[in-house]
């Protein structure tokens, strides 16, 4: 996880430069409602029962909204639950229909046409149709030829091609507005209980992004009563971190929320 971290700083430094020349204007940063400090948002990957069962209702109950990165494959057969998880107002983003960790087999057109697009039409035909969010399965994005760079680049143009708004990765600090927007096909964020079921990394995390007026993005996996497996998050440490954003001034918000807010006016 590292080592992917440093390749997104680079990133943002090689690209940044390049943004900055297609934007005409300086980018203003607008301030977070209701006098917050900074925003979060929480997002859960892969489609995961236990994700409808438990998240969706908590975050309810303190009147919060997430984003629920589905797979195709694990949504299929908890439609009426995932349908109820939309019609509480949380995001409903595309994870993909099979979840691949290595792209070097496909051709990159072949590759959004049957598990980007397919998921994605599915999805408009379930529950209407739906803004246009991503997250890439296992933060992996080498699709196609060239660099790193060059990949995560034609990634993003191939998704913003077929009207996504955002992708989101899984690494990465808090993100300035700036680096947000202009940043938006490879948005930065912290899965801070993957390696640890412990509140401290999120925590961490989240006074970074306080510190610096920044937006915090997290992600989760399987939620259950106790850590049973790599990347599960026991309930309990769950609410811990969700009432650490509620001590805390931070406008908790999905994701498309946040980015319409901060989108240059
Ligand atoms: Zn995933």
């Amino acid at each position: 996880m590292v080592s992917r971290r440093k390749l997104l700083s680079g990133l943002a430094a090689t690209t940044g430069g390049l943004a900055l020349r297609t934007e005409a204007r300086p980018f203003v940063d607008t301030p977070w409602p209701n006098g917050a400090r900074g925003a979060v948002s929480l997002s859960y990957d892969d489609g995961l029962s236990n994700q409808s069962l438990l998240a969706a209702p908590e975050l309810a109950r303190r009147g919060w909204r997430g984003d629920f990165f589905l797979t195709l494959d694990n949504m299929r057969d908890a439609f009426p639950a995932w349908k109820a998880v939309a019609a509480a107002g949380h995001e409903i983003g595309n994870h993909t229909t099979h979840h691949r960790c290595d792209l070097r087999p496909f051709a990159p057109g072949a590759y959004i046409r049957d598990e980007v697009m397919a998921t994605q039409v599915a999805f408009d035909q379930a529950f209407g149709p739906l803004p246009r969010h991503f997250a890439y399965p296992c933060s992996v994005t080498n699709l196609g030829r060239g660099g790193p760079n060059a990949e995560l680049h034609r990634f993003g143009e191939l998704l913003r091609g077929q009207g996504f708004l955002s992708a989101r990765t899984s690494d990465g600090p808090p993100m300035t507005q700036s680096y947000a927007w202009t940043h938006r096909m490879a948005l930065t964020a912290d899965a801070p209980t993957y390696e640890k079921d412990d509140p401290a990394e999120a925590i961490a995390y989240l006074d970074e992004a306080l510190k610096g007026g920044r937006w915090a993005i997290l992600v989760f996996h399987t939620l259950a009563e106790a850590r049973t497996e790599s990347g599960a998050t026991s309930l309990k440490v769950h609410s811990a971190i969700l009432d650490a954003i509620a001590a805390r001034p931070l406008w908790c918000a999905p994701i498309g929320e946040v980015l319409a807010h901060i989108r240059p006016k």
